[in-house]
């Protein structure tokens, strides 16, 4: 396998290119994020061994830069213990696993071999409605060429107004989803938001697409000519 290593740290980077060499693969290093980050975008490796307190751009960024980029790369980060609460994060944008310093070569080895196996991650299906997309692995939403920027909630509502585009999706399903099941928003609540996605996505051209089933919900499709 070819691996880039990316750490700051140069006994440690040092190590882990000497023993992964013995191993057999084949080992770039980088000392910093915006090095790291420059070459995995350049060049395919089989996986990539990523710190995350680097100095410049951290791990965490470098790992959301190329999954934003659709690089698909497996990923396997090092934390230190103090950082470990943050992996959570580190996972959500993108890693496919991490290890804790300090951790034991033997280990470090299994892991890179399981992520690498699992080859790259499929890439997560853009959904579509006439000439509206949302990309869910980066919020990108666009009508046409254009591109709409939406709040948290916003995002939430329209992305499941999506996934069951053509279906008439019930109020409180939606109030459940985007503020939880035991949350007091009211429907005049959800109407409010709804109207702002609209504003957004609807805008002056195309037809209209967020549709209101009275007494019902919402429902993503086409108006009716
Ligand atoms: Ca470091």
């Amino acid at each position: 396998m070819q691996v880039l290593v990316v750490e700051d740290e140069r006994r440690m980077a040092e190590l882990l290119k000497q023993g992964l060499e013995e191993e057999g693969h084949s080992v770039v290093l980088a000392g910093n994020g915006r090095d790291g980050l420059a070459m995995a975008e350049t060049h395919p490796f089989d996986a990539i061994v990523l710190d995350v307190m680097l100095p410049g751009i951290d791990g965490f960024s470098v790992a959301r830069k190329l999954r934003a980029a659709r690089n698909q790369t497996p990923i396997l980060m090092l934390t230190a213990r103090d950082t470990i609460g943050d992996m959570v994060e580190g996972l959500n944008l993108g890693a496919d696993d991490y290890l804790v310093k300090p951790f034991s070569f033997e280990v470090l080895v299994a892991r890179l071999r399981a992520v690498s196996r699992r080859g790259p991650i499929p890439q997560p299906v853009t959904l579509r409605v006439e000439d509206l997309t949302l990309n869910p692995a980066t919020r990108d939403v666009t009508r046409g060429d254009r591109r709409i920027s939406l709040t948290r909630t916003e995002y939430s509502l329209l992305e499941l107004l999506m996934r069951r585009a053509g279906r008439v999706v019930p109020r409180e399903s939606l109030i459940e989803a985007v503020w939880g099941f035991d949350s007091d928003v009211r429907n005049n609540t959800l109407d409010a938001f709804i109207r702002l996605v609209r504003e957004k996505v609807e805008g002056a051209a195309g037809p209209k697409l967020i549709q209101t089933v009275r007494g019902v919900g919402y429902c993503l499709r086409k108006e009716e000519a």
